[in-house]
């Protein structure tokens, strides 16, 4: 037991058991730290249990700095290229946990997302890292602002002092403890039931570290036009689409929903959408439309346009682009269209324009773009670039993945980057 006001010590505070959190935690232990881990939830990781489907999708074969959106293109590069993907993958096998590659090089675990937790789990049991759940950090505390790194006094109390609240909201105690090192892992604002939080923001502010300014990333579009009733009629159908907003393109499905529109492409432009924009959909991304049209108009002529688009389109679909740009012509052969207008249509199915009324937000959002600004951090370290000892990992910061395992080997990398110095 500590006498009342003396704090629990360790060299490394880390808040946040998530990918990022329990990672750090695994590497400084393996270090000889004694770290402790504090988590808010009633159990760790819930995220790496829900991802990729319960699959996990813990990393890509090609990790590169364009994988990721950041007010700072380059940051990412030194953590990416001190823990790489091929440094993630041989920890996964050395624990024997089975993988497969699916499309874009993306690595999933074969059996459950449950295997990557445990793993993580296992390393920071083999290094003593202590993982305390319910334990909701309301604050952070500087030790002795001033006093010099290599004073006597600071060696002893630590830099930092975690206040939080311990057990049920109902019943919570407020506890401390020190810790030299303080790395903030807390994630971001992304779906608040999985443990989404601004607490790493807040501890930010506190230190008056900058922030870019957040919004949910890798999340579906939402309609208040026409295209709303559109969506809902063809709720489940899903087909290949080019998308592009702001000169990004991604070839991926397209999903319609109830709501609007969500699949991997929606996912990946949403990255790049700012309110206001519409996006390109191209509907026919492996053909050249107009010079298809042509061919089937000369060869067979008695066709109709929307029995040709059939053939590379869910029937469902068709009906409803027959509805919007030729209801008037919808019993004409191909053979009766003029050129030019072929090649409106063909402009119009390579070039779909969607205008998004909203993202569904962070209810759904699978990232949050934005977060703490780089310019403060090291890139080598995580460190805080004024604050000795305070280190930022994993999506709190200002780093963002495309999606396909990018996000996870973020906070690997970055984790690893912190956990080598703290
Ligand atoms: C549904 C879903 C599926 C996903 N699938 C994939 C995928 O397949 N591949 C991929 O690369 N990425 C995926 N992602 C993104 C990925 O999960 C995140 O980028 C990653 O988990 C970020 O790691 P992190 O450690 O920074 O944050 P998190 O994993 O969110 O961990 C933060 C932890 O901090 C805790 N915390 C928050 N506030 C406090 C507080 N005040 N006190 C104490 N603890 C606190 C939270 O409870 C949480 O456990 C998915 C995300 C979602 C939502």
């Amino acid at each position: 037991m500590k006498a009342q006001g003396e704090h629990a010590q360790f060299d490394v505070i880390v808040l946040g058991a998530g990918a990022a959190g329990l990672f750090c935690a695994a590497v400084a232990a393996a270090r000889g730290r004694r770290v402790l881990v504090l988590e808010k939830a009633n159990k760790v990781g819930k995220k790496i249990l829900m991802s990729g489907g319960g699959r996990c999708n813990f990393t890509n074969y090609h990790v590169t700095a364009e994988n990721f959106l950041s007010g700072n293109p380059h940051f990412c590069k030194a953590a990416l290229s001190r823990y790489t993907q091929w440094d993630f993958i041989a920890l996964v096998e050395s624990h024997g946990i089975p993988y497969e590659e699916r499309k874009h090089g993306q690595l999933f675990c074969e059996n459950s997302a449950a295997d990557i937790l445990a793993m993580l789990l296992e390393e920071c049991r083999k290094f003593d890292v202590t993982i305390e759940v319910r334990r909701d950090v309301r604050g952070v505390v500087p030790l002795r602002p001033g006093a010099k790194e290599s004073s006597a006094a600071t060696t002893a109390v630590g830099r930092y002092r975690v206040e939080y609240a311990q057990g049920t909201a109902a019943g919570a105690m407020g506890k401390h403890a020190a810790c030299h090192s303080l790395v903030v892992a807390t994630g971001a604002l992304s779906i608040p039931t999985l443990g989404g939080s601004g607490m790493g923001y807040e501890i930010a502010a506190q230190f008056s570290l900058p922030l870019v300014e957040r919004r949910a990333g890798l999340v579906p579009f939402m309609f208040s036009d026409t295209m709303k009733s559109l969506c809902e009629r063809l709720s489940g159908v899903a087909l290949e689409v080019e998308i592009s907003c702001r000169g990004q393109s991604f070839t991926e499905n397209l999903l319609f929903t109830h709501r609007g529109v969500s699949g991997p492409a929606i996912l990946q432009i949403s990255n790049y959408w700012q309110p206001g924009d519409a996006v390109t959909v191209n509907l026919l991304p492996a053909l050249n439309a107009f010079q298809w049209l042509l061919e089937a108009k000369r060869a067979q002529g008695n066709i109709l346009l929307r029995t040709l688009l059939q053939r590379h389109l869910p029937k469902a679909l068709v009906s409803e682009l027959q509805a919007l740009w030729w209801p008037r012509e919808a019993g004409r052969r191909l053979a009766d269209f003029g050129d030019r207008r072929l090649r409106e249509l063909a402009g119009q199915l390579g070039g779909w324009q969607l205008k998004p009324s909203a993202t569904e937000g962070y209810r759904t959002a699978e990232v949050t773009l934005g977060g703490v600004d780089t310019s403060a951090i090291s890139s080598k370290t995580m460190e805080s670039s004024v604050h000795a000892g305070l280190y930022f990992i994993g999506e709190v910061l200002d780093v963002t993945g495309h999606l396909g395992g990018y996000n996870f080997q973020w906070a690997w990398s970055s984790a690893f980057s912190a956990g080598q110095v703290v």
